[in-house]
């Protein structure tokens, strides 16, 4: 006897509900693991086999991404004003240059370059910012107004 055209509809039905939540289950157990998405080459998004990126191109972006990975470091290292003490000081040098010295503050604690930026523009003089040992160093005689502005942002001056 031939399957008639209502027992067909049923099987098509049936089968369409079984491959939906086949479907669906498949999905459940794949999903937030390796195989839920083929891995994808972040630079032009093609799954791996399909990339035609060059190694030089992977390169310089996994270079980018340590990069950053090694700015969130360094931010992370940053302490607040709050908790570091700066040693303001004079000094007359050779030549009779005179130089207001920032002590005791480091690059990996500070964004050094902007506070000397913030320094120069409240004293209205050069400065320079130095490593090892790690020093902000503004011409002349500033010791007041450095102390002043150091103070004013939040760090302890001695
Ligand atoms: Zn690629």
């Amino acid at each position: 006897m031939a399957p008639s055209y209502d027992q067909m509809l049923q099987f098509v039905l049936l089968a369409f509900v079984c491959g939906l939540t086949i479907g669906k289950s498949m999905t459940r157990l794949f999903a937030g693991t390796q195989f839920d998405l083929p891995p994808t080459c972040d630079l032009c998004g093609q799954v791996e086999s399909e990339c035609g990126c060059s190694a030089a191109q992977k390169q310089a972006l996994a270079d980018q991404q340590s990069q950053e990975q090694q700015e969130q470091e360094r931010l992370a290292m940053r302490k607040p004003p709050g908790k570091q003490t700066a040693r303001v000081r004079f000094e007359k040098r050779k030549g009779n240059r005179r130089v207001t010295v920032i002590a005791g503050l480091t690059h990996q604690a500070n964004d050094l370059p902007a506070l000397l930026a913030t320094l120069q523009s409240a004293c209205g003089a050069g400065g320079t910012v130095k490593s090892d040992p790690d020093l902000v160093e503004l011409q002349g005689d500033q010791v007041f107004a450095v102390t002043k502005k150091l103070k004013e942002i939040g760090y302890k001056v001695k």
